[in-house]
Order: structure tokens, then C-alpha cells, then sequence
């Protein structure tokens, strides 16, 4: 007999988060919105579709262009996935375009904020579509053989079923995630700054909020073939949780700062507007700083200086599908100095481009609050994935760098 919490894990927890989340999109942009009320469609409507369909065609034809390609890391069940490796080029072209098009039709931006909870129903739909499609082909005509132990169905809807699934060609979470909930990120918080100045006025503080968004997606463009190593992609199936989580409540929530303050015009200084600004980058060069120690670390197999002086690490044995293997834990610069340092940068730099909205009470700080529990429990899973591949070397790593995300608290 299944367990209680079997119970809630397998049928409860799923089906309650889809519920939830689903229904709590559409009422966050009515939150957001102007109090006025509004006309929408549990189904959307002829601009919504438009919308939604011509940024998926857009993130779909960036894959399918010819270009460089990336391999990411191999599963365990022997299976390499292949990924389009034009991130930086796709991000420039594609905000170019949005602008260009701004030019000659400006009421987009407006159009957008009030077809917002339109658009968000679309997005819903697409993201249910696809998501009993993955269900589907993970169970029928999957693209590796993977030994899974069988769950319920409401709970493989809601985790997904394959690792590295593609669709016309494409890896889909590159397609959902990178090109589709990213971009579509990036456009909102540029039309919600647009749409913010034609109703109310030019607010420097709306533009900080845009433009520490803008930098912080750019840089993840630059990086994109990065995110290939990342839990997102090496543990997350293309299910609900991710697709989703990229298809509606990047859009939704991720933006929502934007969004808001459009119908909550910013109450702050200017000098205050520049202060988050000045924290903001302060924020993403730190974390950008210390992906990049990793990184270069890697690189160079260990053998390179931090801050001055030669690295120092842990040597590290594991066995990949290949067979074993060797690797390297850093535990000097910043990786010695917290385990996931990156995450508090990531932090700072969502409560710069909140803070705009200083003195409307909770709402702005939505995503803030939002991602300190993501990154937390992120903390755990990256752990819990860390000690599983590494073992006890994981836990000598642990020992000497004690502290996970803030030195001598956390
Ligand atoms: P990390 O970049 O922190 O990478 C964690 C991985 O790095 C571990 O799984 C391990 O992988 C390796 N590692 C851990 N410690 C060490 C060490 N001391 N030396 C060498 N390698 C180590 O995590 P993420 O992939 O989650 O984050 C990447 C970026 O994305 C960050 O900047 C983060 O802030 C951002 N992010 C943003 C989110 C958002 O929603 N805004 C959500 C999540 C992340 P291995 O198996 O290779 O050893």
C-alpha cells in the first residue's frame, strides 16, 4: 500500500502544483495590471496567438539556421545531446528586430500590457500541449533508451519523461527554455519599459529596472552554451516543472517587476534609481566573476592562479558512462570562500531591478522572494547531486568550504 507520502509526492503535489500555478499566472498579471477591468480569454485571443506564435516560430528558425554546434555532457545512459550554438548572435538580432518594429508600429508595447493576461493564456495552452506531446514520445517513441521506474501518470506529466528530447529537429528545452521563455523575458521587460514611458512618462528608475535585465539576459546569452552543464539540463525532464516553467512563468513571473510598474509608476529618486543601478552591476560582474573562476578553472585542469595566488582544489573521482573519470573542485578564490556564492550575486542583482518599486508594498519584490526560495532549494538538489557523483571527496570539499551561500550564516 502506497504511503502517505507517496501519496502526496506522486498524485498530490503535482497535481496541486499544476493547479495552482496554472490559475496563479493569470492572477498575478491581474494583480499587476491597472485595476481597470479587463476582457480576458481562459483561451486568448487573435493577438495573443500572434504573439505566441511568432516568437516560438522565431526561437524555432534561430535553431534551425546553419551554425556552430554544442555538445553537451554525455547521460548517464550513454546519450549526448547536440545544441545550436548561436546564443549571443540570436539575443542581438532578435532585440534589434523587437526595436525595429517598435519603430514603425509603437503601439506594441501598450498592445502588449493590455493583452498581457491574453498572452499568458496562450502560453498556458501551448505549454499544456506540448507537455502531454513529451508525455507521450517519452513513453511511446523516445529518443534514448532509459530505464525509468514507472510512476503515476499525473506525476511523469508533471516531472517529464526524457532528459534530452528533440521536436522538428531541435532540442526542446533549448527551444523552450533559451529561445522562447528567455527571449520572450527580454521583450516584455523592454515593452513593459515602453509602454511604461507612453503612459506615464519617461521614469529613469522603470529604465534601471529594464536595463540590469537586459545585461543580466545578454550575459546569459554570451554563456548559453554553459547552461548545457546545469541542473535545468542535465537532471530536469522536459515536462511541466521546466517547459512549463519556461514557457509561461518566465514570462510571467521573471518579468513581473516590468510589468508592474507600468500601472505603478516608480516612486523613487532618481538618485536612488541610480544606486540600484550601481548595485545591479556590482551584482552581475560578482556573479559573473565567479561562474567564470569555475569555468577557467576547469579550463586550465587546475593549473592557473585566483586572486593572486595558484589555485587550490580537491581531486575527485566518479564514474560516468564511460567509465571513471577525474575531476577537479576548487576551493580557493570564490569557490573557497562560499559553495554557491553565485547564487547570493544572483540575489543582489533581483533585488536591484525590484527595488524600483520601493513603496508599493510586496508585489514588486515578487520574483526577489520567488528565486531566494529557487536558489535555496537549488542549493540542496545541486548538493544532493554533487555528494551522489563524488562522494567522499564531495564531503571533504564541504568541510573545508563550510559555508554555502553567505559566510558564517548560510
Ligand atoms: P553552478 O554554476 O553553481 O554549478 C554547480 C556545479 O558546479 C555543480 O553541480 C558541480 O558540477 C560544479 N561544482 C560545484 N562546486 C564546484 C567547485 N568547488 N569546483 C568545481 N566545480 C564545482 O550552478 P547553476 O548551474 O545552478 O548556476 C549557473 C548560473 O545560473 C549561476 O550564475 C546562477 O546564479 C544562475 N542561475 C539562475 C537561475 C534563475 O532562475 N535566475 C536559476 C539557477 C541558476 P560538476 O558535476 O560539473 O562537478
Amino acid at each position: 500500500m502506497e504511503t502517505m507520502y507517496e501519496l502526496l509526492r506522486n498524485y498530490v503535489g503535482p497535481l496541486v502544483m499544476v493547479v495552482t500555478t496554472t490559475v496563479g499566472v493569470q492572477y498575478l498579471a491581474e494583480v499587476g495590471g491597472d485595476n481597470a477591468p479587463t476582457s480576458w480569454s481562459l483561451v486568448g485571443n487573435l493577438h495573443s496567438w500572434t504573439v505566441v506564435f511568432l516568437t516560438l516560430l522565431w526561437a524555432l528558425l534561430s535553431l534551425l539556421v546553419p551554425g556552430k554546434l554544442f555538445s553537451g555532457p554525455q547521460t548517464s545512459f550513454g546519450y549526448t545531446p547536440v545544441y545550436k550554438a548561436n546564443g549571443f548572435q540570436f539575443f542581438v538580432v532578435s532585440l534589434a528586430a523587437f526595436l525595429t518594429l517598435v519603430l514603425y508600429y509603437p503601439h506594441i508595447p501598450l498592445d502588449l500590457v493590455d493583452n498581457f493576461q491574453n498572452i499568458l493564456a496562450s502560453c498556458n495552452i501551448l505549454a499544456f500541449v506540448l507537455c502531454i506531446y513529451l508525455l507521450l514520445k517519452g513513453k511511446l517513441w523516445p529518443e534514448a533508451v532509459e530505464v525509468l521506474e514507472p510512476k503515476p501518470i499525473v506525476y511523469e506529466f508533471y516531472r517529464g519523461m526524457e532528459l534530452h528530447p528533440r521536436m522538428l529537429g531541435v532540442d526542446v528545452k533549448q527551444l523552450t527554455n533559451c529561445r522562447f521563455g528567455l527571449l520572450a523575458w527580454e521583450l516584455l521587460v523592454v515593452a513593459f519599459f515602453l509602454a511604461g514611458w507612453e503612459r506615464n512618462g519617461f521614469s529613469l528608475a522603470h529604465l534601471v529596472c529594464a536595463t540590469l535585465q537586459t545585461i543580466y539576459l545578454a550575459k546569459f546569452y554570451w554563456w548559453e552554451t554553459g547552461y548545457f552543464n546545469t541542473l535545468d539540463i542535465i537532471l530536469d525532464r522536459a515536462g511541466y516543472y521546466i517547459c512549463w516553467g519556461c514557457l509561461v512563468f518566465v514570462p510571467s513571473l521573471y518579468t513581473y517587476a516590468s510589468f508592474f510598474l507600468v500601472a505603478h509608476p516608480p516612486l523613487v529618486s532618481t538618485t536612488a534609481a541610480i544606486f540600484f543601478f550601481i548595485l545591479g552591476l556590482c551584482a552581475i560582474i560578482g556573479n559573473y566573476r565567479i561562474d567564470w573562476e569555475k569555468e577557467y578553472f576547469r579550463a586550465m585542469d587546475g593549473k592557473c592562479d585566483l586572486w593572486g595566488r595558484p589555485a587550490t582544489y580537491i581531486e575527485a573521482e566518479y564514474t560516468s558512462a564511460s567509465g571513471p573519470k577525474r575531476s577537479k573542485l576548487l576551493t580557493s578564490g570564490c569557490w573557497g570562500v562560499a559553495r554557491h556564492l553565485n547564487y547570493t550575486f544572483e540575489l543582489l542583482l533581483a533585488l536591484s531591478w525590484c527595488l524600483p518599486g520601493l513603496g508599493y508594498g510586496f508585489w514588486p519584490f515578487l520574483y526577489v522572494i520567488f528565486l531566494t526560495v529557487l536558489l535555496v532549494h537549488r542549493v540542496f538538489r545541486d548538493e544532493d547531486k554533487c555528494r551522489d557523483k563524488y562522494g567522499a571527496s564531495w564531503d571533504k570539499y564541504c568541510r573545508e568550504v563550510p559555508y554555502r551561500m553567505i559566510p558564517w550564516v548560510f
